[in-house]
């Protein structure tokens, strides 16, 4: 976008200095750019009008065509409001209410005129209502050349300076009569030939203001592309700029690797395991630094792939770390991964913040002279004094949890050369957000569980059934199984919901005299939940009553059934995390899902998910399309999910395109410095200019 875009708002004609203060502040529209970019969330098909007698409570907006037939103000103070009746062709009523803006409405609204309204229909005792319609009288609808009118968000402020929708759309044609001859091509002419796109100045204009179906069509899957492109192309940037700067260590050496597979694997790889070794593999001897995900489901087996890499490392005579977000994961994976070092009589250490001084000197020492090959520990290994001899690898587990910075400090413990990094995580991620969250990064997907599993065996049970759930629970037991019981716990201060754990714990303790009961919450202080944990590691109490807590990555392979309290409450996701608790032994797991019988669709839909299928990449899809994108787990931090039109959840498809886009253009053009690509490299300028917009920084 050129100058004219970052033309203060104030200056179009009829928004002036007050109203364009309100726009800032409610919808962050400050200049003539963002105004353009405000697209309208709603079409309104103006040939479509419903009787009183077709609404139906489940319908989100509808328009209804009739005559006002008497007004009145009722109530008094706070609870004032304006009630009007509306008659349809048929005769029917409805009535319409305004709460806000009473007076003005009472001044405004003609009795005894037809007018269209607009909005949610409502039914209580038979009777239809419709709470602040937008209104339009009958035979005022300006002869606009669009179809479908467009509907734009605003907000109760802004209406309160009756700046709806209505006006929003004639801010809109406003600017566009000034506008369209600065709109720029921001694509170049080889794309918009070759994916057939829409000009940007006919799809800013169809955008708003359709002119047919087929030009809206258009319009949206240009702009969609265009908006998606730019993401995978700077995500791609990165990549090839890191790939020609960053040299890496070359680990060409595998003799422990290959005494390993000989002589010490107790099971074989899945193929799924085997493919990404060898992904990882060729990224380490390649010459450049590696920088890869690895995506994997709870209990698909990334601790080898991670040992395996590690000892790669080691082969070469490279240090690796692992770092993990909690001690308590990191005790797991040291366990994990030291069962494998001890076979081979491989030094590995571990460091969190609760190794005492004395170890920890020996620990810094042996590292500094790069005897101990291999360490696992928190943000404890970031400190400045650990220091490494020659550190090669750094594997990142459950990534979302730490920061860029907090990553790029582990990267500079080595000096000489950047070391290769394995970002882990069990969040299984639709491919379209992994894509758009880590494009930068290549990834590697375990999609196999390893031979012999036995698959979770997952029910949903009503409260009312609680009774026949704890015999259950109780036979579990006696074959020498532990339990999880899980309650929602999802701000940890909500006073009510931890009224609920407690009283679960409770209750747990008086219907399980005969056992030892655990519990687990976020108020707890670090040491004492450890040792709550480690009491239930060790199977010296039966039940864990937790919260979320117990989320991340923990390993008690005895634990065989889960049960979930108020699993309406948890996000699909969050779910299948909590699953993956058990499952992890040889025995059958099972987990429960417990509810009441009131039920919202979303919520059936997300039990009934968990019922069918063990697969998290299956679920994180369904989850992606439940919630949209900026819900999902760890990704809320993420600033390019602030989409301004396209959609991870539906859009795939023009993700995938664009990405295979964004790509073939770089292919050609890396440096994006030929004439055909100026459009695009002008574009991304004025990108990065608007990152930072100064003038919304006061
Ligand atoms: P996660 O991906 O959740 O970290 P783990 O690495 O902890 O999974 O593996 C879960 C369990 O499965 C471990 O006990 C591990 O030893 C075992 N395992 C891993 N790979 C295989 C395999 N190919 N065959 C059999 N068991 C395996
Ligand atoms: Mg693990």
């Amino acid at each position: 976008m050129n100058n004219f875009f970052h033309t203060k708002i104030e200056f179009l004609k009829g928004v002036g200095p007050q109203r364009a203060e309100l726009l800032q502040k409610e919808l962050n529209i400050y200049t003539y750019g963002d105004l353009i970019q405000h697209y309208p969330f709603r079409y309104l098909d103006r040939t479509q009008f419903y009787k009183i007698t077709d609404l139906d409570e489940s319908m989100p907006y509808v328009q209804v065509r009739g005559r006002v037939r008497g007004k009145e103000v009722l109530g008094e103070g706070r609870k004032q409001r304006l009630a009007a009746t509306l008659v349809d062709e048929d005769g029917n009523e409805m009535e319409l209410v305004w709460f806000k803006g009473v007076k003005w409405m009472q001044k405004t609204l003609k009795n005894h005129t037809d007018y269209i309204v607009f909005g949610k229909p409502t039914s209580f005792n038979g009777k239809w209502s419709m709470a602040h319609p937008e209104l339009e009288e009958l035979g005022e609808e300006k002869q606009t050349t669009s179809f479908l009118q467009p509907v734009y968000h605003t907000t109760e402020k802004l209406k309160a300076f009756r700046v709806e929708s209505k006006v929003i759309a004639r801010y809109m044609e406003m600017l566009l009569k000034v506008a369209v001859p600065n709109i720029n091509e921001t694509l170049s002419p080889e794309l918009i030939d070759h994916y057939r796109l829409m000009s940007k100045r006919d799809a800013l204009i169809n955008i708003h203001f359709p002119q047919s179906v087929e030009k809206y069509n258009a319009a949206k899957f240009r702009l969609k592309f265009e908006e998606l492109f730019y993401i995978q192309l700077r995500l791609l940037r990165q990549k090839t700029v890191r790939r020609a700067d960053l040299a890496g260590q070359v680990f060409r050496h595998v003799p422990t690797v290959t005494e390993f597979y000989k002589n010490h694997m107790t099971f074989d790889l899945t193929n799924a395991q085997k493919r990404v070794i060898k992904e990882i593999h060729k990224d380490l001897t390649a010459g450049k630094q590696m920088n890869r995900l690895l995506q994997g489901d709870v209990g698909s087996g990334k601790t080898i792939v991670a040992f395996i890499t590690m000892l790669i490392a080691a082969d070469n005579g490279a240090q690796s770390v692992l770092m993990a977000p909690t001690e308590i994961l990191a005790d797991q994976h040291y366990t994990g991964l030291k069962a494998f070092a001890d076979r081979l009589g491989i030094n590995i250490g571990k460091l969190t913040g609760s190794t005492k001084t004395k170890d920890r000197k020996v620990l810094h020492e042996q590292l500094r002279s790069g005897e101990m090959k291999m360490i696992v520990g928190t943000h404890a290994l970031l400190e400045d004094v650990v220091q490494f001899h020659n550190l090669g690898l750094c594997i990142v587990d459950e990534q979302h949890r730490f920061g860029v910075e907090q990553r790029s400090r582990l990267w500079r413990k080595n000096p000489r050369i950047i070391p290769h990094v394995l970002v882990m995580t069990a969040t299984p991620i639709p491919r379209t957000l992994a894509m758009t969250l880590y494009g930068d990064l290549d990834v590697s997907v375990i999609d196999e569980m390893p031979a012999g599993r036995k698959e979770i065996v997952t029910v949903h049970r009503f409260d009312s059934h609680r009774l026949k759930v704890f015999q259950f629970v109780r036979d579990q037991i006696k074959l020498g199984r532990q339990v999880y019981i899980v309650y929602p716990l999802i701000e940890e201060s909500e006073g009510m919901d931890y009224k609920d754990l407690m009283d679960g714990y409770e209750s747990i303790r008086r219907a399980f005299p005969e056992y030892q009961v655990s519990m687990v919450h976020g108020k707890l202080k670090a040491q004492d939940k450890d040792y709550e944990m480690q009491r239930f590691v060790r199977n010296e109490t039966q039940i864990m009553v937790a919260t979320t807590v117990i989320e991340v990555g923990v390993n008690v392979p005895n634990a065989s059934v889960m049960i979930i309290e108020s699993a309406e409450r948890f996000g699909l996701s969050q779910l299948h995390q909590l699953r993956g608790r058990v499952g992890r032994g040889a025995e059958q797991s099972y987990c429960i899902l417990m509810t009441g019988y009131k039920l919202s669709k979303d919520s059936k839909t997300r039990l009934e998910t968990m019922v069918r299928t063990n697969n998290g990449f299956e679920i994180a899809d369904i989850d992606l399309k439940l919630r949209g994108p900026g819900d999902l787990m760890g990704t809320q931090q993420s600033g390019v999910l602030d989409l301004l039109i396209a959609d991870l959840a539906k859009d795939a498809p023009i993700l995938q395109e664009s990405r295979a886009a964004a790509q073939r253009v770089l292919n050609e053009d890396p440096q994006l410095e030929q004439p055909q690509n100026q459009n695009i490299m002008r574009h991304i300028k004025s990108l990065s200019v608007n990152t930072v917009n100064w003038s919304r920084i006061s």
